[in-house]
């Protein structure tokens, strides 16, 4: 499973940041990637992320994909690198007040939800819009909003999923513009998977979270 990391590696352009997302994933797993070179890695549990920065190279760059819990963001905030799942107001407060404590800028991204299915979690277009205008946000000086985080639908469908990672590039071009004039931070847009990853790069895509395709199927029951 391993011998298709270089292929994925060379793949993918140079701007497009690879993140390994090693949920469910051993520690020897996870070293065997980061000895490829890999040093970004996904994971979408709190506890688990924490279990393994303690045991991993403090070089890694962590990267919390999962839904977050107003209550545990306190355990991350002194090492995470990007918070790709930030879907409320309240979340972003309680990251920018723990954020201060570690002495840190967190950067953030918007989950948007663009797919079709229905999903609980991430924002409409019109729920980012809001909260990008509530005036509260000025107030949060250590966190940093850096982008975009959205997932396609689950199918074999390529257009539709070509279709929804186009509109979320199309959002951030606007909220770019409405928002981010001036902010060179603002420049993210975290899309694509395993089974999606090539439209994802095609349509403007600046990291990919890939598991599958890096280490093989996950095995729920092992964990
Ligand atoms: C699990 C997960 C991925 C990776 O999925 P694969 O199909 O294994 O590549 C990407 N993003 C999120 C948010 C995930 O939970």
């Amino acid at each position: 499973m391993v011998d298709q990391l270089p292929l994925l590696m060379n793949e993918l352009p140079k701007e497009v940041r690879l993140i390994a997302v090693s949920k469910t994933r051993s520690v020897q797993e996870i070293l065997e990637i980061y000895n490829k070179g890999i040093r970004d890695f996904g994971e979408n549990k709190v506890q688990e992320m924490i279990s393994k920065q303690l045991l991993l190279p403090q070089d890694i760059r962590w990267h919390l994909i999962g839904h977050l819990q107003t209550n545990k963001v306190k355990f991350i905030t002194s090492f995470v690198s990007i918070i790709h799942s930030v879907d409320s107001l309240k979340l972003l407060k309680e990251i920018n007040q723990q954020a201060i404590k570690s002495n840190r800028i967190v950067d953030c991204l918007l989950q948007i939800y663009i797919a079709s299915e229905d999903t609980k979690f991430g924002l409409s277009f019109d729920e980012a819009i809001l909260l990008l205008r509530n005036p509260e946000l000025k107030n949060f000086e250590n966190v940093r909003i850096t982008g975009l985080m959205g997932m396609a639908s689950f199918t074999t469908d390529t257009d539709l999923i070509r279709k929804e990672f186009r509109s979320l590039k199309e959002f951030f071009i606007i909220l770019k513009k409405e928002f981010f004039k001036e902010d060179n931070n603002f420049k993210e847009l975290s899309m694509g998977m395993s089974s999606d990853y090539k439209i994802a790069v095609e349509e403007g895509s600046s990291m990919v979270r890939i598991g599958t395709a890096i280490f093989g199927e996950r095995n729920y029951n092992k964990n």
